[in-house]
């Protein structure tokens, strides 16, 4: 019988890049629109069908932007505004003023960014393919060959000159040798969350009967009584951009693996169950809710953190706690660190630690830069840190810029005819303030109200 795939190469389908992007999350699409800022061919490859990765498959709220407590500022800026910039063409975005928890928040459609991506791709020139996933790689002189699996062509490969790994799971750095640590190795990991999405919400009537408070003292009555069975006592649910619809961060599943197949189908199973867990408690329980219904389940598991790369630099809690700055920064962040513990009796909530007094620290382009790279860098949430430094720098807003920097190193690295870390890093710099990265703390307080976006400074698309 012929078998359905022949799993060595089709080279008739062999693709040629000057930087290849793999995976089209955050941190990827805007490394893909960052490089496409360039005269060079730009090829970005997604396993799914569509852009964004968490951003789209199971988020609604880009945080990251905004630094927390009274006086906040905005310090990310460049392609990150871009791609608000659009989403709020079409009025799909509020700001989601939280002057504690992760700061404000920037709410958006999801769905309306699955098209804003594409539409960004096809502006900047970066071709995208989708449904392909990297499977492996091969030498290739001084390039890189990587091997995709689509499965009506089977195996097809790429031959790059610069390679991105934007896979959130260091896919790409585990084939090519890169030194890393797996989540949980040495200190526990955290845990995943099924998102999920309900409709028929009466919020006037929530905020009536007491908003985030009495949701709070309702999960702990039905958690103490035994009335449902909540993994944990605390979670969120948070206003949509659709009228009446409200998307959750309350799922908890610990103890789970995501690099394998049936420790993560077991979680994937276990995520829906608590979702409707969840479902049946606000009907009964949440006033507001008598009506609500799931009408999505985010489109897998949501993972925090799988693989952290070894990079030239570790960011690590020192720098958090002392606010350091550095020379070749390449952004800065203000978040703090979040961390979703994997106990799973629920006895341990959120972990938050803020950075001393609501203030930032700047994240070194050696994060980004495997510690023996020549043509690769690493960027999202596999990006070089320790785990809890990791849980205050992966918001969104975070690993877009890694992704604006990883694009213009990668660009660089072309120009100057050298390696990743051979660039000169003042170029890299300048470079990405022309494009509107904030790279010190501004003077000037960000303007927070709901409809207040573009009353801010934001970078045009040019
Ligand atoms: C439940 C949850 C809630 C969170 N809440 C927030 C929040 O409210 N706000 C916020 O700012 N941040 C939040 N975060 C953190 C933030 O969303 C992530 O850290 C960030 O989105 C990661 O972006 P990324 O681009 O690194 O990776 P991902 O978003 O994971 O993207 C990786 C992409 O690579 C693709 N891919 C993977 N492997 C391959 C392969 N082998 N070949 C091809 N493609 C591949 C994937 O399909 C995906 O599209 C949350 C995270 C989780 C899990």
């Amino acid at each position: 019988m012929k078998p359905l795939y022949n799993l060595k190469a089709n080279t008739a389908m062999s693709k040629l890049a000057d930087v290849l992007v793999i995976g089209s999350g955050s941190a990827g699409a805007v490394a893909a629109i960052s490089a496409a800022q360039s005269k060079y061919k730009v090829m970005l490859i997604e396993r799914l069908g569509f852009a964004g990765g968490t951003s789209t498959q199971m988020l609604d709220t880009f945080y990251g932007f905004f630094t927390p407590g009274e006086n906040a500022r905005k310090i990310v800026g460049g392609i990150p505004d871009w791609v608000v910039n659009r989403l709020n063409k079409s009025g799909e975005v509020f700001l989601r003023p939280n002057t504690y928890g992760a700061g404000t928040g920037v709410n958006y459609n999801p769905e309306r960014l699955k098209s804003v991506w594409d539409e960004m791709f096809m502006a900047h020139g970066v071709e995208v393919i989708y449904h392909s996933t990297l499977v492996g790689i091969e030498p290739y002189g001084e390039q890189q060959k990587c091997l995709f699996f689509h499965k009506g062509i089977g195996i097809f490969e790429v031959i790059a000159k610069r390679v991105i790994d934007a896979t959130g799971d260091a896919d790409y750095c585990h084939w090519k040798g890169h030194a890393y640590e797996k989540a949980g190795e040495k200190e526990a990991a955290q845990s995943l969350t099924t998102t999920f999405r309900m409709a028929n919400v009466d919020l006037d009537k929530f905020e009536k009967a007491g908003g985030k408070k009495m949701l709070k003292e309702q999960m702990q009555v039905a958690v103490e009584s035994g009335r449902h069975p909540l993994p944990r006592k605390e979670g969120s649910a948070h206003e949509m951009n659709v009228f009446g619809c409200v998307s959750t961060v309350a799922v908890k599943v610990a103890g789970h693996d995501p690099l394998d197949p049936q420790s993560m189908s077991s979680a994937e199973i276990e995520g829906r169950r608590q979702a409707f867990v969840f479902e049946a408690f606000f009907r009964d329980m949440v006033a507001g809710y008598e009506n609500a219904k799931i009408i999505g389940l985010s489109t897998q598991i949501g993972v925090r953190e799988t693989r952290r790369v070894y990079g030239k630099y570790r960011l690590s809690m020192d720098d958090f706690n002392q606010r350091r700055q550095f020379e070749d920064q390449i952004l800065i962040c203000g978040a703090p660190v979040e961390d979703h513990r994997s106990t799973p009796d629920g006895g341990a909530e959120t972990y938050w630690k803020y950075v001393p007094d609501y203030g930032v620290y700047g994240v070194p382009y050696g994060c980004i830069v495997p510690e023996k790279s020549e043509m690769d860098w690493v960027v999202g949430r596999c990006f070089s840190a320790t785990h809890q430094a990791h849980a205050s720098c992966r918001s969104m807003a975070q690993t877009m810029s890694m992704g604006q920097a990883a694009g213009q190193a990668a660009v660089l690295s072309l120009d100057q005819d050298t390696d990743a870390w051979g660039i000169n890093k003042a170029d890299l710099s300048n470079r990405l303030l022309k494009l509107g990265a904030v790279l010190e703390m501004p003077q000037e307080r960000a303007q927070m109200e709901r409809n207040s976006w573009s009353k801010n400074k934001l970078s045009n698309e040019s």
